[in-house]
């Protein structure tokens, strides 16, 4: 019986996809409703947020079409996810729905001179490694290596890479083939400027269905790894190594309690501060005497893809993600970008009790994301003026709502998504500081 929209709506999908192409069984849902936002103890505190009625997933850009114009036709709301790494909830359909997994379109079309062509279920390390044997790389991926171009274009913005490239609305997407939400719904191509649009509002104004993105030629990169017996010994190279020429493609330091939560690897001694690079070779010759001269000692400079790409999965979140294994139920973070990190450390770690500060470079800007032991939520935002009057950009990574250019998002989707059925929740006026996008 087809007398539901979601019961019609599985019919269609199942002509569409294929019987193993969608699922309405529970444990399938449940595993499709969740995403990253464990990270966040004031989100997990509210879960489950919605939990999805039916999942497909389409195998390339234009089932994605497809698959959209079916659910639009049923009125049935669609939460478009990619690997579900997304630490804010993006990707939990509150309002139940559809969840569009497109984790499954992973075709990568052509990697050109410059350019690589990829569905968005395409993982970034899928990405890296096609440019890579075309002697070339992509300018830029999150620690999370594994999630899809589609998501990271949608709900991320860096990571390695963007000590030099900025975010991923910094013109590193050149094209997108977008779907709208309406019943005869297909790929819309959209390049340059029009593309813009649709990074970073998790979906809400078009689900990105391929997209090309730039890359540059291949560099001879060396994983580097140094020691110290404090914070303050590190944190002082983050800026030269920033000015390494050529660029770094990362640069992360913690304090010894979190690098001690860090996966155990032998550059990184148990309680001493460690700092962790990625560095083109002809640049660890300067990199070792700068370590040297600040008091530490380099651990290791290792060679290969493999290497580096560890030392990217150590970055951004990452950190955090591991001082809560270590003490779970026990810490929060907030994303934090200034020039405050580096100068004013001290008072930055006091904002918050047992604060701590893992940091990274992004253009020229140190950024980085501050630990702090959670109590409650409203001690959480308590110190958001403090914040503010270090001269603090931050970004509360405890809400869902899109924070990047809202206005624009909501006008494009007045367009776009005229029913409103496009990742629904996300996108309206919030009642708690979101702060800035730090990147
Ligand atoms: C431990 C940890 C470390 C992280 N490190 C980084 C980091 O270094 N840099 C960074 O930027 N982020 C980071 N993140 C956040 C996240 O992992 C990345 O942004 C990741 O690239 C998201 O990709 P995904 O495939 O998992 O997307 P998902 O989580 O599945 O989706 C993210 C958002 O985009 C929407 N979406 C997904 N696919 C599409 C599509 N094709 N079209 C339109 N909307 C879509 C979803 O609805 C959701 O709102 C981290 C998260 C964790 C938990």
């Amino acid at each position: 019986m087809n007398d539901t929209p979601i019961a019609a709506l599985a019919a269609e999908l199942r002509e569409l996809l294929g019987e193993r192409g969608i699922s309405v069984e529970l444990p399938a849902l449940e595993r499709a409703s969740a995403d990253g936002s464990y990270l966040s103890p004031v989100i997990r505190e509210q879960l489950p947020l919605g939990v999805a009625e039916i999942v497909a997933w389409p195998t390339s850009a234009e089932l994605i079409a497809l698959t959209v114009a079916a659910a639009v036709r049923h009125g049935v709301p669609i939460t478009p996810r990619g690997k579900g790494t997304g630490n804010y909830g993006q990707a939990i359909p509150m309002s139940g729905g559809l969840v569009l997994d497109l984790s499954k379109a992973r075709t990568i079309a052509e990697v050109g001179d410059g350019f690589v062509t990829a569905d968005a279920g395409a993982s970034l390390s899928a990405i890296e490694q096609a440019a890579n044997r075309a002697g070339q790389q992509v300018l830029m991926y999150p620690s999370t290596a594994n999630s899809t171009i589609g998501g990271f274009l949608s709900g991320g913005s860096g990571g390695t890479g963007s000590i030099k490239h900025g975010s991923n609305s910094d013109g590193f997407v050149l094209a997108l083939d977008v779907v709208h939400a309406v019943p005869d719904a297909q790929l819309v191509h959209v390049d340059g400027e029009a593309a813009q649009p649709y990074v970073h509002n998790y979906g809400t104004a078009g689900i990105i269905a391929r997209a090309t993105v730039a890359l540059e030629p291949l560099q001879d990169w060396r994983g580097f790894y140094a020691s110290f017996d404090n914070f303050e010994q590190a944190l002082s190279l983050i800026r030269p190594f920033a000015d390494l020429e050529p660029t770094p493609r990362l640069v992360s330091a913690d304090q010894p309690m979190l690098a001690n939560a860090l996966p155990r690897e032998p550059g990184i001694p148990a309680d001493r501060s460690s700092l962790r690079a990625i560095l083109d070779a002809a640049t660890v010759a300067e990199a070792t005497r700068l370590v040297e001269a600040a008091g530490g000692r380099v651990e290791a400079v290792l060679e290969g893809a493999q290497a580096t790409m560890k030392i990217s999965m150590m970055s951004y979140n990452h950190p955090i993600e591991w001082l809560q294994k270590s003490y779970p139920d026990t810490y929060f973070h907030i994303e934090v970008s200034g020039d405050a990190l580096v100068d004013r450390i001290e008072e930055l770690q006091a904002v918050y009790p047992g604060g701590m500060l893992h940091i990274e470079s992004q253009h020229g800007r140190p950024i980085g994301m501050l630990a702090g032991v959670y109590s409650s939520a409203e001690e959480v935002y308590a110190g958001f003026d403090e914040l503010t009057a270090l001269g603090v950009s931050f970004h509360n990574p405890h809400q869902w709502y899109v924070d990047f250019h809202p206005e624009r998002t909501a006008a494009l989707a007045a367009t776009t998504d005229p029913l409103g059925l496009l990742n629904p929740g996300k996108l309206r006026q919030p009642t708690v500081a979101t702060g800035r996008k730090v990147s």
